[in-house]
């Protein structure tokens, strides 16, 4: 499906033209995956329009370009401003946010030091990610043949533009094998992460989930579903999970700002439970969707867009 046009997107400090935003093809970013992003929702709440945890995801932001020993030059209050300012100037209701910062046009070579780091906001109307039925029906994956990457390799915790390498690769292999997508294993062969989603498993009534030293990303859903899970009374495990885990789980769900909170109803043809959403992932996508379409929101996880 392709994007569908909006009529600006800011890039480094200025609102440009859509078919403007624009950069050079001797980029660093172009030739060795030089970028760092964030995937941020925007939803029509019935309170008004809402960025969902927006200083959380600019935090992570900021997280991933340190650990490459990079500074954004810009604070993050800057890029929060920023970001309301492209949704208010496209006039969106409901969107996706993509900030994402990059080595731009400057030296070549591996060496970074030597190009300038550039940021762009832009923003998009955007539907269900794994499709509408997704979130009732529930999706058929597999356990993907590709690895997460090891201990001290690519660092999982950055949200670094190269790590989408590896992502692409499940993917491809999921969907041309009539899949809806994957799960990858960390390096010692343990649950990791979907190639853009976190994952929960229940088994025996407690909440299973992998540790950021299986190689995921910390994903904002995840803290904000653990979260939520805690207050309703689940218990919830952060632990090295073995594979064959999946195959003998209760219930299995994806969470991540695309998927939202996503139910697995199969891992390579295995049905999970009896291949329907069960009731702690319905209960918790409710949760979820209650803060995001009602606009109930206690914790103050909703930054309004629109004054009222
Ligand atoms: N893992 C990966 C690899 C991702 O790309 C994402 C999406 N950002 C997630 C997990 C989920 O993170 P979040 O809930 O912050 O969107």
């Amino acid at each position: 499906m392709a994007v569908k046009k909006v009529d600006t997107i800011w890039m480094n400090g200025k609102l440009v033209k859509w078919d403007d935003a624009k950069i050079h093809v001797l980029s660093h970013v172009i030739h060795y995956g030089t970028s760092w992003f964030e995937g941020i929702r925007c939803y029509e709440t019935a309170k008004g329009s809402a960025i969902f945890r927006l200083d959380k995801h600019m935090h992570r932001l900021f997280d991933s370009v340190k650990i490459y020993r990079t500074q954004i030059p810009y604070t993050q209050e800057q890029l929060e401003q920023a970001a309301l300012e492209t949704i208010r100037a496209n006039t969106m209701r409901a969107c996706y946010i993509r900030p994402v910062v990059y080595r731009g046009y400057g030296d070549v070579g591996v060496n970074p030091l030597g190009c300038p780091v550039d940021v762009a906001i832009a923003v998009w109307e955007w539907g269900a990610y794994l499709g509408t039925e997704a979130l009732t029906d529930g999706i058929d994956v597999c356990i993907s043949t590709w690895n997460r990457p090891a201990p001290n390799t690519l660092p999982a915790m950055a949200k670094a533009g190269g790590n989408y390498i590896l992502s692409q690769l499940m993917k491809l292999e999921a969907v041309q094998a009539g899949y809806s997508e994957a799960i990858a294993l960390d390096v010692s062969g343990n649950l990791s992460e979907g190639s853009g989603e976190n994952l929960f498993l229940v088994l025996n009534g407690v909440i299973h989930t992998p540790p950021f030293a299986s190689s995921l990303l910390p994903g904002i859903t995840r803290m904000t579903i653990i979260q939520l899970a805690e207050e309703l009374g689940y218990k919830i495990k952060e632990m090295t999970i073995p594979r064959e885990m999946v195959y003998i789980a209760d219930e299995m769900f994806f969470t991540g700002t695309a998927a939202e909170v996503t139910p697995i109803r199969s891992v390579d043809k295995q049905k999970v439970g009896d291949g329907k959403p069960g009731p702690v992932t319905k209960r918790l996508q409710q949760a979820f969707f209650d803060v995001v379409k009602n606009g109930n929101d206690p914790h103050k996880w909703l930054h309004f867009v629109y004054e009222k």
